[in-house]
């Protein structure tokens, strides 16, 4: 990162009261889960109607068993701890530079880093929930992992268990307190998201209209660079992170 692009990051946040962080699978791609749209992702393998119409709440319902085939082979995380930019964010809460965390991901890695205030909008990869509403028992991922079945069913009831993340076609979680934390920040950092997913695009994008400092850290383009005060592309970003906070701690902010 270029030494003006540092000054001005620290800068911005120094003289913020409210910063708020959005963040993407990019974000944990150091922590070794690979995204979906980056060079190596299964968009890229498999093209983005394949995934679409089978992590599809109407494919769950149909057909749980293709499903879960499906995404025990690409959405069943190996086990990871969170990377440096997790927990760079979790301390940058601790010292209220950070009020909160908007994320798209499901792998719980802001809050294992010990980030309090995070809205996860898709959901968590690791709880399943038994489909029946009256009986909508929790699992941990233990319990599929290790499942004697393809398809995994409650011990309670017998009925489809169904991952706790959000699929196509599925309301996000959290709508009205996502968009007011982002539309309610003074300062919002965008961090490994390629701003293309709905609606937390628009919520950004909405925020990026009626105020400026839009601050975009991420590989490659994204669909907001153009709106954004500035734009960090490259680099490491647990490293990128570490410098800001490095700073601000110096400037005593
Ligand atoms: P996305 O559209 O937000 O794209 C990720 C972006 O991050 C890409 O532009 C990529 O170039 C960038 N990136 C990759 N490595 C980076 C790094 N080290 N530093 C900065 N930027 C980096 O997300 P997606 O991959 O298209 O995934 C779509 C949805 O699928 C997500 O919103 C999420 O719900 C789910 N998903 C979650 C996880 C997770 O929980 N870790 C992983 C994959 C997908
Ligand atoms: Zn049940």
């Amino acid at each position: 990162m270029e030494k003006n692009d540092l000054d001005q990051v620290v800068s911005v946040l120094a003289n913020s009261r409210n910063t708020i962080v959005v963040t993407g699978a990019g974000i944990s791609t150091e922590a070794g889960i690979p995204d979906f749209r980056g060079p190596d992702g299964i968009y890229r393998k498999l093209g983005e109607n394949q995934v679409m119409n089978i992590i599809n709440i109407n494919a769950f319902n149909r057909n749980p068993e293709e499903f879960y085939a499906f995404y025990r082979q690409h959405f069943v995380f190996p086990p990871a701890v969170p990377g440096k930019a997790h927990q760079v964010l979790a301390d940058m809460e601790k010292k209220g530079r950070v009020k909160g965390i908007v994320t798209q991901n499901i792998d719980s890695l802001h809050e294992k880093a010990g980030s309090r205030k995070v809205i996860a909008i898709h959901g968590t990869a690791d709880r399943y929930i038994c489909r029946n509403r009256g009986c909508q028992v929790v699992y941990g991922d233990e319990y599929v992992k290790s499942y004697e079945d393809i398809v995994p069913r409650c011990k309670k009831c017998g009925s489809v268990l169904k991952p706790d993340v959000v699929l196509f076609g599925e309301n996000i979680k959290n709508y009205v307190e996502a968009r007011d934390m982002i539309l309610g920040a003074q300062v919002l950092i965008v961090i490994g998201s390629s701003l293309t997913v709905y609606p937390l695009a628009g919520f950004v994008k909405e925020f990026s209209t009626f105020y400026q400092d839009l601050i975009i850290i991420n590989k490659g383009r994204t669909q907001l660079d153009h709106a954004a005060l500035l734009k960090i592309d490259g680099g490491h970003t647990g490293d990128t992170l570490e410098e800001i906070n490095r700073q601000m701690d110096l400037r005593g902010k």
